[in-house]
């Protein structure tokens, strides 16, 4: 396929006329509430849209859907192959549509419309496509009882599962949950972030396209309060799969504590450590620093904003991520695929982020690199790629989660002991890397970082085939890989007397 350029997309942006309504039981219908949120480009701040604020009543109408849905059996008890048939004719639509699906999202979240192609709508085929292919190949257990008896072990779905996600890469995370949770035969009513809501509107509608049965997937767009605390505190939903910040992870662990006790997964931040040892490849470091706090202008849970360095490898290294991040990070329109750095969500967003540049001058740290808005004739919520030295751990800006594209530098004397402690001082626990071109002990210190995911000489190298989710405030529970089968189901025993 030609490379698509920046006129043709700015083309297909005149054509932009989303769908905004809650898709439920297999079609859009209206809100019953008048109240609407404006979906606001971030690239240019320019209206996209209405979207509907939703109530409870919507989420009550998506939930009923899916339990009629999941109750008689119109996916559950689909044969696997069939199931398997209809989930892979998705991700082949999703494909199929792939440009719709990234304009969508680059016009709502800003990021670059390459990316949101090559990574955020082609791993969501992917991921959906991976679970697919688990239908009709995951077996279930017989359990050593003796001759008088026959046990088995079988995985059975939860019901209704509530999925409720981020922004930050929305069709990627939302077919994380979609994936296992329909796979395994569940029913799903989605809720997007307010700052997302279009395109996962169109994945429910190509899901249907596909063959998915009506109630199957239903989507409910609307504001986290309203929409996503009526489904967090619903009495017949079995399961929430969160994804999103600590404090509003917590609350769905209320909303479930005060309704059903329903079970809750939690997927939240991380302030992620790159931890450089003395002797590291500095240059092969550089490269991953700036790549792994910079993409996605840094709105990345698994962002690696604190440079763990060694005092005298510092200033080496710095000089090596400035001019590569000066050499690679072109910001500009999102729609332009010579773009690398797209604007931040929203000017919320953009506020946040200054004030904690304001706060780390304020507690004695220095900015180095970048720091400034730019682009502001746009109209749109564009920064810098912004460097702050003079660290220390116990600062704001090395304790809370920026999600902008600030690194946090800390220096250290290079003693690996006092490395791993400063890594896993932080309330968080997502992933970790360590720089070191010792193997014994990149070995050793790998096993004691405190991470869902620990890299060697690497950052955010990931799979849908590997285990994605954190320890601590990060939260419980663990998206991809085959073990999120597990996430989505119950275990049954059948015992049958042969006696
Ligand atoms: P957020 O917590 O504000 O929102 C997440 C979802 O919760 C949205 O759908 C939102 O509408 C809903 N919500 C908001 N307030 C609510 C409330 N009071 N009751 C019920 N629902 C509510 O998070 P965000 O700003 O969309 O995303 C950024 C956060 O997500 C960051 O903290 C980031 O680290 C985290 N994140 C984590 C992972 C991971 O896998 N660990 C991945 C991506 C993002």
């Amino acid at each position: 396929m030609a490379a698509l350029t920046h006129e043709h997309w700015l083309a297909a942006l005149d054509k932009v006329d989303p769908e905004t309504r809650p898709f439920i039981d297999g079609r859009f219908i209206e809100s019953t509430s008048d109240e609407t949120l404006p979906s606001i480009s971030p690239r240019d701040g320019a209206l996209i849209a209405h979207i509907p604020a939703g109530s409870a009543e919507d989420v009550d109408r998506a939930v009923h859907a899916a339990r009629q849905s999941f109750e008689d059996g119109r996916w559950r008890d689909l044969p696997p192959r069939e199931r398997k048939r209809i989930l892979l004719a998705w991700a082949d639509l999703i494909l199929a549509n792939a440009e719709e699906l990234a304009l969508l999202d680059t016009l709502e979240m800003g990021k670059p419309i390459t990316e949101s192609m090559r990574i955020d709508v082609a791993k969501a085929a992917e991921t959906i496509a991976w679970y697919a292919e688990t239908v009709d190949k995951t077996y279930d257990e017989v359990a050593p009882t003796p001759g008088d008896a026959l046990a088995w072990i079988t995985r059975e779905p939860l019901g209704v599962i509530g999925a409720v996600v981020p922004w930050n890469y929305a069709l990627l995370i939302t077919s994380w949950k979609l994936g296992p949770a329909l796979a395994t035969g569940n029913s799903v009513v989605l809720k997007p972030a307010e700052q997302t809501s279009l395109a996962a509107l169109v994945l429910a509608r190509l899901a249907t396209e596909a063959g998915l049965p009506d109630g199957v997937l239903n989507v409910v767009p609307g504001r986290g309060e309203i929409v996503g605390q009526a489904l967090g505190r619903h009495r017949d939903v079995d399961k929430i799969a969160f994804t999103g910040s600590p404090p509003v992870g917590r609350l769905f662990q209320v909303y479930a504590g005060e309704s059903n006790g329903k079970q809750v997964a939690v997927e939240a931040g991380g302030k992620s450590p790159q931890l450089v040892l003395p002797g590291a490849d500095l240059a092969a470091a550089a490269s991953a620093v700036a790549w792994g706090i910079f993409y996605n202008a840094g709105q990345t849970c698994n962002a690696g904003s604190r440079l763990i360095v060694p005092h005298e490898s510092k200033a080496e290294l710095l000089a090596e991520i400035t001019s590569l991040t000066d050499r690679t990070f072109r910001i500009g329109d999102p729609l332009d695929p010579s773009t690398v750095l797209g604007p931040l969500v929203d000017e919320n967003q953009l506020g946040t982020v200054m004030r904690y540049l304001d706060i780390g001058r304020e507690e004695g740290a220095s900015v180095v690199h970048g720091g400034n808005r730019v682009l502001t004739e746009t109209g749109g919520t564009y920064l810098e790629p912004t460097i702050v030295d003079g660290v220390r751990n116990d600062m704001t800006i090395a304790r809370e989660e920026i999600f902008g594209p600030v690194l946090s530098v800390i220096g250290y004397d290079g003693d690996p002991g006092e490395g791993v402690r400063l890594a896993n001082d932080t309330d968080f626990g997502l992933v970790a890397s360590v720089w070191t071109r010792d193997v014994t002990q990149a070995h050793k210190i790998a096993r004691r970082l405190r991470a869902g995911t620990v890299w060697i000489n690497t950052f955010d190298a990931s799979d849908v085939i590997t285990p994605f989710g954190g320890f601590k405030a990060t939260g419980a529970g663990r998206d991809k890989s085959l073990h999120a089968l597990d996430a989505y189901t119950a275990l049954r025993t059948t015992w049958l007397d042969l006696s």
